[in-house]
């Protein structure tokens, strides 16, 4: 019996010797600053803001690693919480208007004047065409199921997917994490990311990572629920990104965007509405 208790107590021991110095080392995702301060506690995790940045974020991938749980558990716990099949339809349309907030200067001057060209066929021609010229060679970012991607396959794109929980096994999906991917340098015409963004840990690594594999001129375009969501200023807590805190584990706001984009090489960042974020390289 008693072999049985020291097992018990060893492994407690272990635990907290593996979260302690986790948990002593909080600092700040992007600028490394120890002046993070807790703002939120969802359900138990802590959301750090960080002042500087204007940036919100938790620790609960870094602890749940210190606690022992195997990157395997994980991939197979989000893969079954986060992609359920989606309307097919919307996404398949979803991939021209990324393609036109990249490659239209009028997609993101005016939301409404876009939308009204669009239905002119020569124009909605226009942005294709320069679509497919500029941006030949896609990477989305966190694809899912990989139905954009198989879009604008179908539209003549070379465009591959890559996401590590993505239940689609075939040889246009990477299930591998970008930064083992060791992809070519300026590998892509464009990357875009829809609503994964919020899921990254290693902010900084990856934004550079995808810097890196952009040809110049190439553009990044990211989809992600930011601080200046009126949702977010009226309902703080009970905003619905927030009631993630296993996966939404950084929300951004144009400032901690613009600090991204200078950290990590981007010429400039523009931004539509409260979701979209466009990096040039
Ligand atoms: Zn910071």
């Amino acid at each position: 019996m008693f072999p049985v208790m020291e097992v018990v107590v060893e492994h407690q021991a272990a635990r907290v010797a593996l979260q302690s110095p986790v948990r002593a080392r909080r600092v700040c995702k992007i600028c490394a600053g120890p002046g993070i301060v807790v703002l939120h506690q969802i359900r138990g995790t802590a959301y750090y803001y960080c002042a500087s940045c204007d940036f919100l974020q938790n620790f609960h991938l870094e602890d749940q690693r210190g606690a022992g749980a195997t990157p395997q558990e994980e991939n197979d716990e989000a893969r079954a919480r986060l992609w359920s099949a989606g309307d097919q339809a919307a996404m398949q349309t979803k991939g021209w208007e990324i393609l036109g907030l990249m490659s239209s200067p009028l997609a993101w001057t005016s939301r409404s004047v876009h939308a009204a060209l669009k239905k002119i066929p020569a124009y909605d021609q226009w942005y294709k065409d320069r679509a497919r010229k500029k941006f030949r060679r896609l990477l989305d970012f966190g694809c899912g199921h990989g139905v954009i991607v198989f879009e604008l396959r179908k539209k003549g794109f070379d465009c591959t997917g890559l996401d590590p929980f993505s239940p689609v096994l075939d040889p246009h999906i990477y299930r591998t994490p970008l930064l083992e991917m060791r992809f070519p340098e300026e590998a892509y015409d464009g990357i875009f990311s829809i609503e994964t963004m919020e899921h990254i840990p290693n902010v900084i690594e990856t934004y550079q990572e995808l810097h890196r594999i952009l040809r110049p001129g190439g553009m990044l375009l990211v989809q992600t629920r930011r601080l200046e969501d009126p949702d977010y200023q009226n309902e703080r807590e009970q905003w619905f990104y927030l009631q993630e805190p296993a996966t939404h584990v950084s929300v951004y706001s144009e400032t901690s965007m613009r600090r991204i984009a200078a950290k990590t090489g981007f010429r400039s960042v523009r931004f539509r509405g409260v979701k979209f974020a466009r990096f040039e390289k």
